[in-house]
């Protein structure tokens, strides 16, 4: 009988065969117990701590986070890609995204976003309605002079643009409204 079992052990030792034997049948048996808790914790792998929230940045329109990769603020719903229109001279400093022209000019109803700091001097030769700057979905910034033309014409990076013109810019470029007023438009990627 004992025979047998010393053969499926595969044991290869002389002495106290019987002894031997028990021990080594316990000690298997530990060993067994052993590989089903592991076959066990494979099958049920604790879980894994939660991922981190993925990484986002404050929206440029109204500051709520906004998941890096999206096009838009989940919050305002302002594309993320958006355009800052940059006048230190005077005092302006728009930031605007895919939708309605910015419209530019001294009229405070037609360009009321800018009107009051193209007021005075820092206005001056800026026609009451003269251009609008627009970013569409593609990405691309328009400048659009007024359709009606302008007293002193409309530039970009020095060279005057044809009455009524409508010019892609990129980023950068600097548009003057008449000869004294001039700003640099930038796009913006929050995500690049
Ligand atoms: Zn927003």
């Amino acid at each position: 009988m004992s025979t047998p079992r010393y053969v499926d052990k595969g044991l290869a030792d002389d002495g106290d065969l019987f002894e031997f034997d028990d021990m080594e049948e316990a000690a298997g048996e530990g060993e067994e117990r052993e590989e089903r808790e592991e076959g066990e914790r494979e099958a049920a792998p604790t879980p894994a701590p939660p991922a981190p929230p993925p990484p986002s940045h404050p929206c440029w329109s109204c500051r709520e986070p906004v998941p890096a990769g999206s096009p838009t603020c989940p919050e305002c719903l302002e594309s993320t890609r958006h355009v800052r229109l940059i006048s230190p001279e005077a005092s302006i400093d728009r930031r605007f995204g895919t939708g309605p022209p910015l419209q530019l000019g001294r009229d405070p109803v037609w360009a009321q976003a800018v009107a009051v700091e193209l007021s005075g001097d820092k206005g001056k030769g800026v026609s009451r309605r003269h251009a609008n700057v627009e970013l569409t979905p593609d990405g691309t910034v328009w400048l659009t002079e007024h359709p009606g033309g302008t007293t002193n014409g409309t530039y970009v990076n020095g060279v005057q643009i044809g009455r009524g013109a409508r010019i892609a810019l990129r980023d950068g470029d600097v548009v003057g409204l008449g000869r004294h007023f001039a700003f640099t438009v930038l796009t913006v990627e929050p995500d690049a």
